[in-house]
């Protein structure tokens, strides 16, 4: 059997289970069957089992190759597009409901941690840094959002000098901490996760890549050596999908983000750079995020690609970041760098739905997806399991294809984020 190993991060590098699961080859039949062990299917997969059913996941490569193994681990509550413009979208009524469920993924990770004893270093903090007036402006209304929908006592506003308490560099004219966001080990939340969903008898196959979905009354989704009978089949490929499902990859497009991670710094450098060990990501449009590992290294992510090449050399992109941010840390070695895929919407809203009546799926979370993905498997698992209403909320927002179909995905894409770069270059 070929094995895909996961990038070659940190994360992979320092994870907790290197234990590789069989691949299927077999014909087996299942209550659900899940495609995808990033966080989307785990956590399907985790509240499904938790209500009864049987679940079977495949993973095309290892538990949490995709986003869910690389990402920055910032756990950063509500969506890609805030509860404001959503609502502008669906009406005050419904965005009510969106804003019940902005804080909630957040609150399922850290019950996840807690419920199945996860190691995955969590720490709790995280702050949104403003580079200019304007975008501490959006903050000023991002909290009063928050707060109107009762994200209440767990938000606080900087200014120049309580953010430099906080983040030591002169960057930020100040910022917003959301002391119930924090910070993760990705790929050992995804493990244990996937243990949890083991230790309730579910079945996860690794290696076994979906190769068709045969729609139907008891849908049959095939790999290269064996299948799954299903009632119903959950689609959580997401940025590596592919072109499993046509009309699912038509609506979204897969743009890279690149990582770089130092080697381990002293106590007393670290601690200096971040004195609370929050995780920080800054309100650019193409933003720039970073946050210490549990051994004391500096993980620091930005930059898009679209259409998801993989850049040749991530060092040099990021680095310069990293030091415009922290110049204290010229001369320090970067132990690894790897890029990994999300999916964008043109809506940077999450897609959510259900194909014929038993194929259901959720992608295109834009970025921010830590969070969302795990609510969103647990609104996949009620609405399988009969209790569809914020399912048909999710549904009910606009999908969007692409303008010019994939051939001008890139370019449309690319153009939007330029002209969103340069306004954030003029704070305007
Ligand atoms: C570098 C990076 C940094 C990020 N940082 C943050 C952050 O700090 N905070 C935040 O909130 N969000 C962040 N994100 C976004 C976040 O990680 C993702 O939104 C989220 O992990 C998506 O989870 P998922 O389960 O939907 O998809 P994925 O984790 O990508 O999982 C999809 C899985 O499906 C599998 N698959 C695909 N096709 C098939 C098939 N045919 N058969 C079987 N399996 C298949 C893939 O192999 C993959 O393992 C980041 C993303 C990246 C790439």
């Amino acid at each position: 059997m070929t094995s895909t190993p996961h990038a070659d991060s940190y994360y992979a590098a320092s994870a907790n289970d290197k234990t590789e699961r069989a691949q299927l080859r077999d014909n087996i039949d299942t209550d659900i069957c899940i495609i995808g062990a990033g966080y989307t299917g785990l956590s399907t997969a985790l509240h499904l089992l938790e209500m009864g059913y049987s679940v079977t996941v495949l993973e095309a490569a290892r538990i949490g190759w995709g986003a869910s193994g690389r990402n920055g681990g910032q756990i950063v509550n509500s969506f890609s597009r805030d509860i404001d413009s959503i609502e502008k979208t669906v009406g005050k009524e419904a965005g009510k409901l969106f804003g019940e469920m902005a804080f909630e993924g957040a609150r399922i990770i850290k019950d996840r941690i807690s419920k199945y004893n996860i190691q995955c270093d969590l720490q709790d903090g995280g702050v949104f840094a403003a580079l200019n007036n304007k975008q501490m402006g959006h903050l000023q209304s991002q909290k009063a959002l928050w707060e109107k929908h009762g994200h209440m006592n767990h938000l606080e506003l900087l200014d120049k000098n309580d953010i430099r308490k906080v983040v030591d560099t002169e960057a930020y004219v100040g910022g917003l901490l959301d002391k119930s966001g924090g910070h993760i080990h990705p790929l050992n939340l995804a493990l244990g996760e996937a243990n949890a969903v083991e230790s309730l008898g579910g079945k996860i196959y690794e290696n076994s890549a979906v190769v068709k979905v045969e729609e139907g009354e008891n849908p049959v989704v095939h790999t290269a050596h064996g299948s799954v009978k299903a009632k119903f089949v959950v689609v959580a490929g997401n940025a590596y999908l592919g072109g499993l499902i046509p009309q699912l990859q038509a609506k979204a497009m897969p743009c890279g983000t690149q990582v770089i991670t130092t080697e381990p710094l002293s106590d007393e450098l670290a601690k200096s750079l971040l004195p609370q060990n929050y995780c920080v990501e800054d309100c650019n449009y193409l933003l720039d995020y970073f946050r210490l590992s549990g051994d004391n290294r500096l993980i620091y992510g930005g930059g898009v690609v679209y259409g998801a090449r993989d850049p040749a050399d991530i060092k040099s992109i990021i680095t310069p970041k990293m030091l415009k941010t922290f110049p204290q840390l010229k001369g320090v070695k970067i132990d690894y760098t790897w890029t990994g895929n999300f999916l964008l919407t043109l809506s940077r809203l999450p897609q959510v739905g259900r194909i014929g009546s038993n194929i259901y799926y959720s992608q295109g979370c834009s970025g921010h997806g830590v969070t969302y993905t795990h609510l969103a498997g647990k609104i996949l698992a009620e609405a399988i399991n009969g209790q569809a209403t914020r399912f048909d909320a999710f549904a009910g927002l606009p999908h969007y294809p692409f303008p010019g179909g994939h051939m001008f995905q890139v370019p449309f894409s690319a153009i939007g984020a330029w002209y969103y770069t340069m306004r954030d270059k003029l704070g305007v």
